[in-house]
């Protein structure tokens, strides 16, 4: 299996790249934010939980999370790899991710990281918010939230994975598929 961590802060492209990536390496794409959004709007009980945290940028538990992804990833046995996009974002999610592939005798190949520094981010989802109506993108206070959440809970994520020799960074900043192309580049050299 071929599965990939996404990585990177919000803005940094995290879903344009994956769907991109999962059409080329045949892939299912699992973003924990798209998962919440369907269910804030079909009202599901998660969606309501799910809400209370994104609407002030913060992160929904790791309980409630990790939970979610195992049955999102139990929904998809013949699958030939995964993309998580916006998952693992703890230290706690990283490890529950490592138990479970190993619990499919499979593990996390690699990840990805877009690599985009904090003025063009803001920019970026600030665009967004306009374009989307995604509520969580046009309040300046709770893009900050989740970046300063970003910094000080899922950055150090990055080490987690540099520790098993697994993290690779590409530049997050040019055109669509340059960057798509420098993904496949490392996708290709490192499987
Ligand atoms: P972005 O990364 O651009 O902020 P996402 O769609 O990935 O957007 O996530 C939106 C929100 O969903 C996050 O701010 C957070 O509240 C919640 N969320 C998404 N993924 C996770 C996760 N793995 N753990 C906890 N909360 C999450």
């Amino acid at each position: 299996m071929l599965n990939i961590v996404l990585f990177g802060p919000p803005g940094a492209g995290k879903g344009t790249q994956s769907e991109k990536l999962i059409e080329k390496y045949n892939l299912v794409h699992l973003s924990t934010g798209d998962i919440f959004r369907a269910n804030i709007k079909q009202n599901t009980e998660l969606g309501i939980l799910a809400k209370s945290y994104m609407d002030k940028g913060q992160l929904v538990p790791d309980e409630v999370t990790i939970r979610m992804l195992e049955s999102e990833v139990n929904k998809n046995p013949s699958s030939k790899g995964f993309i998580f996009d916006g998952f693992p974002r703890t230290q706690a999610q990283a490890e529950a991710l490592d138990i479970l592939l190993k619990s499919k005798s499979t593990s996390i190949t690699m990840m990805l990281a877009l690599e985009v520094e904090e003025t063009e981010l803001k920019k970026r989802l600030l665009l967004r918010g306009k374009e989307s109506g995604r509520a969580d993108d046009q309040n300046p206070e709770v893009i900050q939230k989740r970046i300063d959440v970003y910094n000080n809970e899922t950055f150090p994520v990055k080490d987690y994975f540099t520790a098993q020799g697994k993290y690779k960074g590409v530049n997050g900043i040019g055109e669509i598929s340059e960057i798509f192309n420098s993904l496949c580049q490392k996708i290709d050299s490192g499987k």
